[in-house]
């Protein structure tokens, strides 16, 4: 049985040693399992590759695989997954905020037969109240909009069987919100209860936009509730409306001024463009996806693999010249 660890880095020149230690140290632990670390680095601007290739040189578990730019948080784990050969991969952020020490028993429950297993932070030293407090908020707005339930306070440190890897091959699509896709995915899923710990070094590669986007495509990917938005909105504009139609008429036939009615007109026409370009708005985020999703754009392309002895199955490349040769 082999285990994988995928580990997505951007930027993480001052923490990528201390990863790679204390993975091995408990990766070593596990005796009864093979194991490989398959690193992604996501088009660093740092020494993050240079230290990586040592890491590789020196360690036969290690596999490289350098993307051509920076794709991101999501697509990074994407590559990951894809190049992960292992019958259960692990996914861990670099800084160390996700202790690798909780590992042995996220195999412990894989082994007790479970598909899926997430860590659930009950503590997260280090983090900004701004940051606790969005993330609050949008697992609420989630819950609300979405029937895929997705869990609290899960980030995406989670050990998953190579059946739920290969359902998530499956999908596609290009807006990748994993956590979300994972609990759709279904299987049986349990959770380990983990301390999340501050940044070992390094800063945050979320900067609030990214959070934000970030945030959009998990809405917006599960959830076409938006959408419906625009009827209710536009079922509560045609009920002031209407009261604004007695009220003119009124004015119009009873008491006969009706020069004053410009004042309602003035906010309805307002109100209602108000309403008209939310809503055009919203139907173009929708759009706009489609658009992306037609393309049909590989989702990363690779500069450089190292460690892999041959190319891993899984990856697009590979995917187009088996649909060629049939
Ligand atoms: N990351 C990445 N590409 C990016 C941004 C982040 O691969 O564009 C990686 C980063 O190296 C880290 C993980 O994603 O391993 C989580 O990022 P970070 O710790 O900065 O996010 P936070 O924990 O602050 O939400
Ligand atoms: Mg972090």
């Amino acid at each position: 049985m082999l285990i994988s660890v995928v580990v997505p880095c951007y930027n993480e020149e001052p923490v990528i040693r201390e990863t790679h230690r204390r993975l091995r140290l408990t990766l070593e632990t596990l005796t009864e399992l093979d194991h490989e670390v398959v690193y992604v680095d996501d088009g660093s601007s740092d020494a993050t590759a240079a230290l990586l290739r040592e890491l590789q040189a020196e360690d036969e578990h290690v596999r490289i695989v350098l993307l051509s730019r920076n794709f991101g948080h999501q697509m990074a784990v994407t590559a990951g997954l894809e190049h992960a050969a292992g019958d259960a991969v692990v996914v861990i952020d670099a800084d160390l905020q996700d202790p690798p020490e909780v590992i042995p028993e996220m195999v412990e429950r894989w082994r007790d037969g479970y598909h899926v297993v997430y860590g659930l932070r009950t503590d997260r030293e280090g983090e900004t109240r701004f940051k606790l407090w969005t993330a609050k908020l949008f697992y609420k707005l989630m819950s609300r909009l979405s029937r895929t339930k997705i869990p609290l306070e899960v980030g995406d440190f989670r050990l998953m069987d190579s059946k739920v890897v290969e359902s998530l091959r499956a999908m596609p699509e290009r807006d990748r919100f994993l956590r979300g896709m994972i609990s759709w995915v279904g299987f049986r899923q349990v959770a380990v209860l983990y301390r999340r710990s501050p940044r070992y070094a390094g800063v945050t590669k979320y900067s609030l936009g990214k959070m934000a986007r970030f945030a959009v495509d998990g809405v917006v990917s599960f959830s076409s509730a938006p959408l419906r938005l625009a009827i209710w909105t536009g079922f509560a504009a045609i009920g002031v409306a209407l009261l604004g139609i007695v009220y003119a008429l009124f004015g119009r036939f009873i008491t006969g001024d009706v020069v004053r009615g410009w004042a309602s007109l003035f906010v309805a026409v307002l109100f209602m463009s108000g309403v008209q370009l939310i809503c055009i708005g919203l139907i173009g985020e929708y759009i706009g996806r489609i658009y992306g999703e037609v393309k049909h754009r590989p989702l990363y392309f690779v500069q450089e693999r190292l460690g892999f002895t041959n190319t891993p199955r899984h990856t697009h490349e590979n995917r187009k010249a088996e649909a060629e040769q049939r």
